[in-house]
């Protein structure tokens, strides 16, 4: 493929950034990519791997000459990188983003950036509860979907050759208002993961059961639960204090449900369990459908 930006910089070199730029250099989209992360070790790490073409000590080193500026840091720290950045973005350079707030980003971001570049903010739905350079791998974005969140003064070109960046990547790409991706995520990510910490700890909490019982005993779902619980400390903090009000509102609803169910348990009210419960298993048949997951047994781990 052609490559579709001749200077790639990466702000942060965790799990997303390291498989952009395993995926981009599988797929040639890039002819350069740069980097820089908040920490030597990690900077020293990412010079070793080759993970890109010139690991920079400073974001502001990074972006120069860069046609394409990806912020792949935690959400809160979104706002210090952009005002160090700025004043060295080249003319015309596009700047994007992937953290897992829209709305707090754009806020965070927009005010600094000068008018001579392109700012297109996107989310790509896809990670693991892994972070840091040596985490990403190329495949992560096959398959899923990142979305953009263009404002409407956005220059159409620069947004139809990021989406072609994606989809080089292995992804769709949609399109949405920051709002509306913040409840959407809400619903489908943030409040899960609220949820799966909440249980984790109620696990650890529950003395009448021992810790050697919630480990032997997991596969009966609450593994899933500790592999979403294992998610970055810092970039989940960072994204309930940044998309409060729609988690906030999805908790809410959460909870009547939850009081509903409550109630129906109490009462024994078993057709109320046996409808809600066959409601929730066509949500999953239409993930399955829609290729976001697999329906192999055990959610195809594979057997040792
Ligand atoms: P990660 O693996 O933890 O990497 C974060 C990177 O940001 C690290 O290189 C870190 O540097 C750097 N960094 C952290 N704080 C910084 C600061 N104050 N100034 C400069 N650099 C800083 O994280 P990730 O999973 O790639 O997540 C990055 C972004 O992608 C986040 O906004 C997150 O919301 C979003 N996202 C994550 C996922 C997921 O599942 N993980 C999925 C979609 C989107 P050091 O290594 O030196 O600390």
């Amino acid at each position: 493929m052609t490559p579709l930006y001749s200077r790639v910089a990466f702000i942060g070199l965790g799990l997303i950034a390291s498989s952009m730029a395993h995926a981009m250099r599988r797929a040639g989209l890039a002819s350069a990519m740069t980097g820089t992360a908040r920490s030597a070790e990690t900077r020293i790490i990412a010079r070793e791997m080759g993970l890109v073409d010139e690991v920079c000590d400073t974001a502001a080193d990074a972006v120069e000459g860069a046609d394409l500026v990806v912020l792949c840091v935690p959400v809160g720290a979104m706002d210090e990188i952009a005002r160090e950045i700025a004043p060295h973005l080249a003319e015309g350079a596009t700047v994007t983003d992937v953290g897992s707030v829209k709305q707090a980003v754009i806020d965070a971001v927009a005010p600094h950036l000068p008018d001579h570049v392109h700012f297109i903010p996107g989310h790509p739905l896809a990670g693991t509860e892994h972070s840091g350079p040596r985490s990403g791998f190329a495949e992560l974005f096959q398959n899923r979907w990142c979305i953009l969140t263009p404002s409407e003064g956005h220059d159409p070109a620069a947004l139809d050759r990021l989406s072609r960046l994606w989809k080089g990547m292995g992804a769709s790409v949609d399109l949405m208002d920051a709002p509306h991706h913040d409840l959407v995520l809400a619903v489908t990510s943030h409040t899960p993961h609220l949820i799966a910490y909440t249980m984790v700890g109620v696990a650890d909490d529950l003395r009448r059961v021992t810790d050697s019982e919630v480990i032997k005993y997991s596969a009966a779902g609450f593994r899933d639960f500790t592999r979403i619980a294992a998610s970055d400390p810092t970039m989940w903090r960072d994204v309930f204090l940044t998309n409060k009000e729609a988690t906030l509102e999805i908790l809410g609803r959460f909870t009547e449900e939850l009081f509903a169910l409550q109630r129906a348990i109490r009462r024994g009210d078993g057709a109320h369990l046996h409808d809600y419960f066959t409601r929730t298993r066509a949500i999953r048949r239409g993930i399955i459908e829609a290729g976001q997951d697999t329906d192999a047994p055990d959610f195809g781990r594979i057997k040792s």
